[in-house]
């Protein structure tokens, strides 16, 4: 989940950095939140603090139907509340005390509509009766083709701004809120939500069965999520599990083996898991993102089924933002590091922790290639880690907020040694738990209980560089992996003539092959290339982060061979990841592979999810 710029108007004040350590905060918490750009809510007049959902899932119309009925606070002089909503049908909107009015905004092509509600002195709850429309971009809706099963499946994918598109609710990551909700799938389907799961066989319901769920922690709406699909569930450790469609739950759960040892770890670093359960649900091809943290259930791109493990730090990754992300939330998507960055360090300690040093050394030198591809394509504005200027709230780079984010972290880590940093993290989770942050009230909270006004240190941090600066500060260290000075002596031996034969790729894991396959020379001759794909079976490759480089320095050189892998990888997954430089790779190689581009878009697009065809539509333009 990626951004790029913000506007963030007027300065704010920084408040008193409180928080409660052990229970649950009190969900309307006293700081004063910044304003949110990205929402149309005004949460100091009325504020949603809790949403209950009451919904049919209608597969026949693509539509979900029923009621959300929102527990709010308002000030004692509020007459109205705003909620943010974009494609909503709503019928009715009725208060504790009456039917009350209510009325849509124009739309915003970024933000949807405000739907502004009448309110008075005693109203306390709204029921609004509400459907989805058709094109809700947090659903997608899939055909029986398009999944394991041969039966229906439908997903939904909050972040960063489309929980508006199927909830009625102020939805912005700041304004945190309890749900519960009611779902009715079609007989045959099972319901799951980022929640407890309170009747996990269903209930008897008109229209198929009733699931029904409870999320007690206070989330930001974004993490409000739900899937419909037949699933089976395989138990991994006494606090962690699997969904899957069942022809993929055998693979799934053999892929998740070390979630339980993961979780374990996570704990051992920063702190109890607060979320009682951590499931994950692999959902069919289509899923536009790798993972997607929701509480108690990550959702998870089959794409990681490597069938060796090779993959899993993906599953660190997601687990991690339990804590950064889901527990200390960015109050802005200008500040999505504070998400992401905190979870690519947090993910690159556990890895280091289940599987070594030298793994998380050589991930590390990966993502340190990618912050210099970014950096060198930039603009300078987009390689801040608090963006500015920001437009949407999804479309940025993740080498810097992920990235960059991260390699900040391992600065910091250096700099106060790792017992300290640790201490300070653990204590960081705790004292911010179920609270939004943004890069100023870090900063200070960091200042206050890390720096202590040791001038040496701060001089040697250079934290305002880090955060409000273009580029990299002259602080920042490139990241050594031993492995990958191997790695480039194999590239130098082929380079020189050496046979692809000669390449020990069956003594490397998949860090090693993505290094090789991404310093090769992105000019090969086609003899050259039929070597490597010869001697490594690189078509054919069932990992998929090692076939998208393969395929990237394929087109690259134009190699006709290579297509029907390119076309196979394309109709067959929509991870945002991967298919979307492959096309902008496309575009890019003139006639032949706009001609191509063209061709697999109009095979693919029905396939992916609307987050995906939106950002595809604007790389694969019409001849
Ligand atoms: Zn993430």
């Amino acid at each position: 989940m990626i951004i790029r710029r913000t506007l963030l108007g007027a300065s704010f004040a920084a408040p008193a950095l409180t928080a409660c350590a052990t229970a649950p905060a009190p969900i309307a918490q006293s700081l004063p939140l910044p304003h949110d750009p990205h929402s149309h809510a005004r949460p100091a007049e009325a504020r949603v603090t809790h949403v209950s959902l009451d919904l049919a899932t209608d597969f026949e119309r693509k539509a979900l139907t029923g009621t959300a009925t929102l527990t709010i606070e308002a000030r004692a002089d509020a007459r109205e509340i705003v909620l943010d909503s974009d494609g909503l049908i709503v019928k009715s909107v009725r208060t504790n005390l009456g039917e009350t009015s209510f009325e849509f905004g124009s739309r915003d092509e970024n933000l949807g509509q405000a739907l502004t509600i009448a309110i008075g002195p005693g109203v306390s709850t709204l029921v609004i009766a509400y459907e989805t429309a058709p094109g809700a971009g947090a659903l997608q809706w899939l055909e029986p083709a398009q999944t394991a099963s041969g039966k229906r499946f439908l997903f939904s994918q909050g972040q960063a701004i489309l929980t508006r598109t199927w909830v009625p609710t102020q939805d912005s990551p700041g304004i945190r809120q309890t749900y519960d909700a009611r779902i009715v799938a079609p007989e045959g389907l099972k319901a799951v939500m980022s929640a407890e799961m309170l009747t996990p066989n269903g209930e008897a319901a008109v229209g198929g069965r009733a699931f029904r769920f409870r999320m007690s922690n206070p989330i930001p709406p974004y993490l409000i999520a739900l899937a419909v699909g037949d699933l089976s569930f395989q138990a991994i450790g006494p606090r962690t599990g699997v969904y899957a469609e069942p022809s993929v739950i055998e693979r799934a759960a053999y892929e998740c083996a070390d979630m339980e040892r993961m979780l374990r770890a996570a704990e051992a670093m920063y702190g109890r898991y607060r979320w009682g359960r951590y499931d994950v649900l692999v959902l069919p091809p289509s899923f536009p993102y790798g993972g997607m943290e929701n509480p108690r259930l990550t959702f998870l791109t089959p794409t990681f089924l490597a069938g060796d493990r090779s993959l899993v730090s993906l599953i660190a990754h997601e687990l991690a933002h339990s804590w950064s992300g889901n527990l200390v939330t960015n109050a802005l998507w200008a500040d999505s590091w504070l998400n992401e960055g905190f979870t690519s360090y947090f993910e690159g300690r556990i890895v280091e922790a289940l599987y070594g040093e030298e793994n998380a050394a050589m991930q590390f030198a990966l993502a340190w290639a990618d912050i210099q591809k970014a950096i060198a394509a930039g603009p300078p504005d987009d390689t801040r880690l608090h963006l500015t200027g920001q437009r949407s709230a999804d479309d940025g780079v993740s080498a810097i907020v992920y990235d960059k984010g991260a390699l900040f972290l391992r600065t910091m880590e250096r700099e106060l040694s790792r017992t300290r940093f640790d201490a300070y993290l653990r204590s960081y989770f705790d004292r911010h738990a179920f609270q939004p942050m943004t890069t100023q009230w870090f900063m200070a909270d960091f200042r206050d209980r890390a720096v202590r006004g040791d001038a040496a240190l701060e001089a040697r941090l250079q934290l305002d560089a880090w955060c409000y600066e273009p580029g990299l500060p002259s602080n920042a260290e490139e990241p050594r992996a031993a492995a990958f000075d191997r790695v480039a002596a194999q590239v130098t031996a082929f380079n020189a003539g050496g046979p692809a034969s000669a390449i020990p790729w069956a003594d490397w894991g998949t860090f090693e092959r993505q290094r090789f396959l991404q310093i090769l020379p992105r000019e090969l001759s086609a003899a050259r290339l039929a070597e490597l794909e010869g001697a490594l079976g690189l078509n054919a490759t069932g990992n998929a982060e090692v076939l998208f480089d393969w395929l990237s320095l394929a087109i690259a050189n134009r190699a006709e061979a290579s297509m029907p892998a390119v076309e196979h990888f394309l109709t067959s997954l929509g991870r945002g990841k991967f298919v979307r430089p492959l096309y902008r790779a496309l575009m890019g190689q003139g006639e032949w592979g706009q001609a191509h581009a063209r061709r697999i878009y109009a095979l693919a697009r029905a396939g992916y999810h609307p987050i995906v065809q939106t950002a595809v539509d604007g790389i694969v333009t019409p001849a």
